[in-house]
């Protein structure tokens, strides 16, 4: 074939083509199922994607015909697509570090994790993130709530629990205690003024997160709750990464088109084989004193997210202004008033977790004693 490009030249031209959240080219990510040039001026490729729904489809195909349309010689680029196997899936979360998890025995004495995303923000992750910890509390199941929002934390002012953590003798950090006894950590609590901007990228969030994983002394948990950023980036990736028993729960508003963002951040989640537990729809409409009710931001969206992940709708919670005023004032709703349709609602979530979930430790155990591990350099600002 006069004039076409190697196999190689192929293969190189396809390093270009990046995968938006794994931040790696399809090529050292094993992504290239083949590679045929069947006449003149054409190459077909195939293209495996971890899920057969993977919504970055059409960033592949547009990526991958660009940078083979460039090549010389090349007039027609057909791109198809496959799923990885299982094998190759596992394979994949190897060659991105999952080996490097975490030690053995942190995070042994924790029987779920509950990793609480959504597609972009505003949609109310914080609030049920803090507000379920509560319910899970209430109902006689000690919970946590890890805040790893870490540009937008807003868990220590939801639950009106400010400070700074004590370092104990074994050199843990000790999680600050909520109303109830729910525990929490934030960054905010390793900040040197509040509300100062944090810009932390890659490795040193990589290492931050780390610690709150690894060096924080959670005690004996059956939730710890994990308030995602929103979207799909860096520290969602570093927890599922290091976290491959964790669960996640998608938080989303009714309407149809948010479901389509929120399913990016389940994309996450199934990327690394990680379980979505349920989807949570929040503000689903509003009822007037007098019982009248709006669909302010439309409805369905849950129930369809959810049946598109094949997972259950945990709960769907009604706008309400008290849940708005007990975030802003520290006070989580579920314990301040929890006869109201939004504590009820937060409530009947927590329920579907807890079906959801095994209340048994996970099978690693920890050996007795656990060994504190050995952390180069801190990210946190903390040490006092
Ligand atoms: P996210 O974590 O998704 O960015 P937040 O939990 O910070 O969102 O919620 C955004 C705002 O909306 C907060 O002021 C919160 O108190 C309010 N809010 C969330 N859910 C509800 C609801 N169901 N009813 C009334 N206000 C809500």
């Amino acid at each position: 074939m006069v004039g076409m490009p190697t196999p190689e030249q192929i293969r190189e031209a396809l390093t270009r083509v990046i995968d938006p959240e794994l931040r790696k080219d399809i090529v050292s990510l094993g992504m290239v199922r083949s590679i045929d040039q069947p006449q003149p001026g054409r190459v077909d490729v195939v293209v495996s994607l971890t899920t057969p729904g993977c919504p970055i489809r059409n960033h592949f195909q547009q990526a991958v015909t660009q940078n083979l349309t460039a090549l010389e010689g090349v007039t027609q680029v057909n791109v198809g697509f496959d799923v990885l196997s299982e094998q190759e899936k596992q394979g994949l979360a190897q060659r991105l570090g999952r080996q490097g998890g975490l030690p053995e025995g942190a995070l042994a004495r924790v029987k779920n994790i509950i990793c609480v995303g959504s597609g972009k923000g505003g949609v109310g992750k914080s609030t049920i993130t803090a507000n379920l910890a509560y319910a899970l509390q209430v109902e006689g199941r000690p919970a946590a709530a890890l805040d790893a929002d870490v540009w937008g934390y807003s868990i220590p002012r939801m639950l009106g629990v400010h400070g700074r953590p004590l370092v104990s003798a074994e050199r843990k950090i000790l999680p600050l205690d909520g109303p109830g006894g729910v525990k929490a950590i934030s960054i905010e609590y390793f900040l040197n003024e509040r509300d100062q901007a944090i810009t932390w990228r890659g490795p040193m969030l990589h290492k931050a997160i780390r610690q709150f994983l690894e060096d924080v002394d959670w005690g004996e948990l059956d939730y710890l709750l994990i308030d995602l950023p929103p979207g799909t980036g860096d520290v969602s990736m570093t927890l599922a990464q290091l976290l491959p028993q964790a669960k996640f729960v998608i938080v989303t508003t009714p309407q149809p088109a948010a479901q389509k963002v929120a399913a990016r951040a389940a994309e996450t989640a199934l990327r690394f084989d990680l379980e979505i537990a349920g989807v949570i729809e929040n503000m689903s409409g509003f009822t007037t004193p007098t019982g009248e009710r709006f669909t302010i931001f439309g409805e369905g969206g849950g129930q369809l997210l959810a049946d598109q992940l094949d997972v259950p709708l945990l709960g769907k919670i009604p706008l309400q202004e008290e849940l708005r005023v007990c975030a802003d004032e520290g006070r989580p709703l579920v314990l301040d008033d929890p006869d109201v349709p939004a504590a009820q609602a937060i409530y009947h979530a927590a329920h579907g977790i807890v079906a959801a979930t095994p209340q048994e430790l996970p099978v690693m155990q920890a050996p007795s004693g656990p060994p504190v591990p050995q952390v180069t350099g801190t990210a946190l600002p903390m040490a006092r």
